[in-house]
């Protein structure tokens, strides 16, 4: 490309060599004009090759900077960068693979890679490098990697074929050479999280397996898409047939609307979930009783995705919460009502009247000299004697009514929606009933009669006290007329106002 102007300078070379012998010899060839244009062109000439020299100089400035910015990305980058040959030796690393190793880079290169692995995967790395060697596209190699202070951490290789050899040594390069570059990276970090989620998983599994509690994934449609064993037991249907099933239509119908308006607030994005007291049907068409909890979980862009519903079976202790209110309600001899609950009933029956004009009337029971039954038979006779008492009641009365045992052998009625005539004829027809069934003990059959005494709810009565005083009233009356008697006590002040 400079031929032509190393051609012209070839030649004025010659005319100046020439002109220099010329004028040693004194005799100048030349003409004035000639010398003139001579120097010119030297002058030209020298200007040019300086300009030339500028360029050169720039030019290796800059590949100066080139070579000095690559070397910095190469020597700082946040991953190690590993030149090795075919046999794994160690040809050129980059300072941070010096650092994770804790050597300097002197000491590395002319090493075998395996050196630094922890010692039982030297055997499964050498196994597999020739290949990894070969075609590293898509692959990669975890390993343990030491360094000097002998700590360990996990590292991932992956490996590029076109080794970039710039910063290797003009003399290690060999034309025909392949060298595989391979990125390593610290993963004991990403390697602990990864533990940590599969260790959660294994628990979470552990739960969902071990079948404590029902545990399942519903979708948006309510049909279950997951579910445990467990799920399938509480529930009460078969696997193949649950995953047909949406749980509305094994939900109870009268818990069906809660726990939709419950779910539609979900679906809604108001709330991110709910827990729920609720009953299922069962194929057997036995309800369970259950209380479930039910978490949305939304996709990425924040729309509800699915949702996770844990059931646990509570129908036992719904049993066991209405055996303890029975309990609590009812007097253990005989079975009705205690004092305490028909005395709230009576309250409750009270306010019906005040607030609906709902009349209601009371019977007051006592049992005709029945300290004699006791002396004659025996106290479990009189026991016996109660209940017989509370079975033949309780067929009298009608369903609406409440029977309670207030204490020793006092009874009490009380007659919702009751006027004071059918009162009297139900109060009467009891009194005969009782007298014309004697009751079959182990101690002989034992003739009872009762004393009864009959009142009205009044709008004036402040308390279920009120009621029960003027019942008692009445009661006395019939036990001062003989006994065996039905006496009624009516409110002074009429039952509604006129
Ligand atoms: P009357 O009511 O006709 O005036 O005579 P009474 O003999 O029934 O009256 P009183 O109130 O004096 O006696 C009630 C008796 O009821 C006294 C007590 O021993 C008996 N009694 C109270 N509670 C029980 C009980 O739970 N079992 C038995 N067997 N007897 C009871
Ligand atoms: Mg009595
Ligand atoms: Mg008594």
């Amino acid at each position: 490309m400079n031929t032509e102007r190393d051609r012209d300078w070839a030649l004025l070379r010659e005319r100046a060599e020439a002109l220099l012998d010329d004028s040693r010899l004194g005799v100048s060839t030349l003409s004035t004009i000639e010398i003139e244009r001579l120097i010119h062109d030297l002058s030209v000439h020298q200007i040019e090759l300086e300009l030339q020299n500028e360029e050169l100089r720039t030019t290796q400035n800059q590949l100066e900077q080139t070579r000095d910015r690559y070397a910095r990305l190469y020597h700082q980058a946040p991953v190690g960068y590993l030149t090795l040959d075919a046999s794994g030796i160690i040809r050129q690393t980059n300072q941070t693979f010096a650092s994770m190793v804790g050597r300097g880079r002197g000491e590395l290169a002319g090493r075998a890679l395996a050196d630094f692995l922890a010692d039982p995967e030297h055997d499964v790395f050498l196994g597999r490098f020739s290949a990894f060697f070969k075609n590293p596209e898509g692959k990669s190699i975890d390993v343990t990697l030491c360094n000097k202070d002998t700590h360990k951490f996990a590292a991932r290789l992956t490996g590029r074929k076109d080794a970039d050899a710039l910063l290797l040594p003009r003399r290690e390069l060999v034309p025909s050479m392949t060298l595989l570059l391979v990125i390593v990276q610290d993963i004991s970090q990403q390697k602990a999280m990864e533990d940590a989620l599969r260790a959660s998983e294994e628990r979470f599994r552990g739960y969902y397996e071990l079948g404590l509690i029902g545990m399942g994934i519903m979708a948006l449609n309510k049909s279950w898409v997951q579910f445990n064993d467990r799920l399938c037991e509480i529930l009460g249907h078969p696997r193949a047939e649950l995953a047909t099933t949406t749980w509305a239509e094994i939900t109870h119908p009268d818990d069906l609307a809660a726990e939709i308006a419950q779910f539609n607030r979900v679906l809604a994005g108001k709330t991110d979930g709910y827990t729920l007291d609720k009953r299922f049907i069962r194929r057997d068409s036995q309800t369970v009783h259950t209380i479930i909890s039910v978490r949305c979980v939304h996709s990425p862009s924040g729309s509800p995705d699915y949702l996770v519903v844990i059931v646990q079976d509570i129908t036992e202790r719904k049993a066991l919460e209405l055996e303890l209110r029975r309990l609590a309600t009812t007097d253990p001899l005989t079975d009705l009502a205690n004092r305490r609950h028909f005395l709230a009933q009576v309250e409750l029956e009270l306010e019906l009247l005040q607030r609906y004009a709902k009349p209601a009337a009371l019977l007051m029971i006592d049992l005709d000299h029945f300290k004699q039954v006791n002396d004659s038979y025996g106290h479990a006779a009189g026991d016996a004697v109660l209940r017989h008492f509370a079975t033949v009641a309780r067929h009298v009365l009608r369903k609406v009514d409440l029977l309670g045992r207030l204490g020793g052998e006092e009874f009490a009625a009380l007659l919702p929606g009751t006027d004071p005539e059918g009162a009297r004829q139900l109060a009467e027809r009891l009194r005969q009933i009782i007298a014309s069934s004697p009751a079959h003990t182990a101690s002989g059959i034992i003739t009872i009669t009762v004393s009864i005494g009959v009142t009205l709810f009044a709008l004036s009565d402040s308390a279920a006290d009120t009621v029960l005083a003027r019942a008692d009233r009445a009661l006395y009356r019939a036990k001062d007329e003989g006994r065996n008697r039905v006496e009624v006590d009516i409110p002074e002040l009429p039952l509604l106002p006129l």
